[in-house]
């Protein structure tokens, strides 16, 4: 291909002057210009549930595409965004009940952070003050990298940040220090929202935590007056083994933030889903209390119908015995590593698992992400590791032999690099 011109995300391309290009995808495979294909076990970034260019979603995006294209969202309103929301309200956790919608997951985030403080400047009794879980990621947009770590993704643009304050990872054994820090913080009523990507922290490293903590935390919240945000751009759509992660942990969030899986990973879409007690702070006849938030493609029509069609798969395919396989061939895959010395943290949560390949440097820009990412590559599988952090995250139609394939090729990075 000619020199290009474009500019990749999270990429350094002095070091990778070479982009493989990508001309089919279907189920767990990028196929390449020349023919060979690449197991695809992170998702795409995520994203796809299902597999690749599901059917049902294919069809749903050229039906609606015939009608629809897109329509200001302001004022007017359409059939796929009304039964989306409708839909999505049925498998939210109890009491969420009004859908947002806006493009991405780092917006989804934005629209949260402005309602909470929105809420609580409406009702009178105004709260600034965003409380973040230590190695959080929440998306690359000034609100919520400043709810995410402070690191290497955002230390240029640090002065653009606002302040928050930080309650440790639960790690084992240590949860109480995470609940007393939080407790103590909410002590002042200040803080407008806690928010936490639930029982998994994506990109802060495939930590995982158990789902007593997000009880607890939501306790502490309720007493405190404070909302709970609940990130489940990663979590949702069955990565951690249920629908939403939250679930798990009984709890009932006051803002869910989804995206990714919300159309099988297939066009961009997101939504926040608020509980009516927020949305009541808004409705008012004085215009300052609206919620000032737009984007120009809110609510596109036909992502809304991909959404849809994602639903109705969930509705009429076995989804949830595809996830609970996976989640199991996951926790047994992992089984092998645990005793090899040159892994450590082996761990799953639902179809997720990852482990640390024991090397002199972690984190993000330790040199071995490179080096691991271009090994598999080499292998025709798509990981893409954080620093020396090994994870899989793959669409829900990948096989054992897939996976066994996989596992394989990990203990063999370890042998080389570990
Ligand atoms: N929140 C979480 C937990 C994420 O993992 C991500 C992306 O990886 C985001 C937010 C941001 O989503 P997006 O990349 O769609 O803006």
């Amino acid at each position: 291909m000619a020199q290009s011109r474009v500019w990749h995300p999270f990429t350094q391309h002095a070091l990778e002057p070479s982009i493989p290009e990508i001309v089919l995808t279907e189920g767990a495979y990028l196929h390449k210009a020349d023919g060979s294909r690449i197991l695809d076990a992170i998702s795409s970034w995520w994203v796809v549930t299902h597999g690749h260019r599901h059917p049902r979603i294919m069809k749903a995006i050229e039906t609606t595409a015939s009608n629809l294209d897109q329509i200001i969202f302001a004022g007017f309103t359409h059939e796929p965004a009304e039964r989306l929301a409708e839909a999505l309200v049925g498998l939210a956790p109890a009491g969420l009940d009004r859908v947002f919608y806006s493009d991405s997951g780092s917006t989804s985030i934005e629209v949260a952070l402005k309602m909470a403080l929105g809420y609580f400047r409406n009702i009178g009794a105004p709260r600034s003050r965003i409380v973040v879980m230590e190695h959080s990621y929440h998306g690359d947009t000034i609100g919520a990298m400043s709810v995410g770590a402070r690191g290497v993704f955002n230390a240029a643009y640090e002065p653009l940040l606002f302040e928050v304050d930080t309650i440790p990872f639960p790690a084992a054994g240590r949860e109480q220090e995470t609940l007393d820090r939080f407790e103590a913080l909410s002590r002042d009523r200040r803080a407008a929202a806690l928010i936490v990507e639930p029982l998994v922290l994506g990109a802060g490293g495939m930590l995982m935590y158990p789902a007593w903590v997000l009880t607890e935390l939501k306790r502490i919240t309720e007493a405190a007056g404070t909302l709970l945000i609940a990130d489940e751009v990663m979590t949702g759509w069955g990565r951690t083994g249920t629908m939403f992660a939250c679930e798990q942990a009984s709890v009932s969030p006051d803002i869910l933030c989804t995206s990714k899986g919300l159309t099988g990973g297939t066009i961009p879409l997101a939504a926040t889903i608020a509980t009516d007690a927020i949305f009541q702070a808004h409705y008012s006849e004085d215009r300052k209390k609206t919620f000032f938030h737009s984007s120009s493609y809110t609510a596109n029509p036909i992502a809304c119908a991909a959404a849809l069609a994602n639903v109705e798969i969930w509705h009429d395919e076995p989804v949830a015995d595809r996830i609970a396989a996976l989640s199991e061939r996951q926790a047994a895959g992992l089984r092998r590593f645990r005793d090899n010395p040159r892994f450590t943290d082996c761990r799953t949560t639902g179809t997720i698992a990852a482990l640390d390949l024991r090397t002199g440097s972690a984190g993000y820009l330790a040199e071995i992400g490179p080096k691991l990412r271009a090994f598999f590559l080499e292998r025709g599988l798509l990981v893409r590791p954080l620093g020396n952090v090994l994870y899989l995250l793959p669409p829900y139609c990948i096989t054992g032999n897939e996976l066994d394939g996989l596992y394989d090729a990990i203990e063999e990075a370890g042998e080389r690099f570990g």
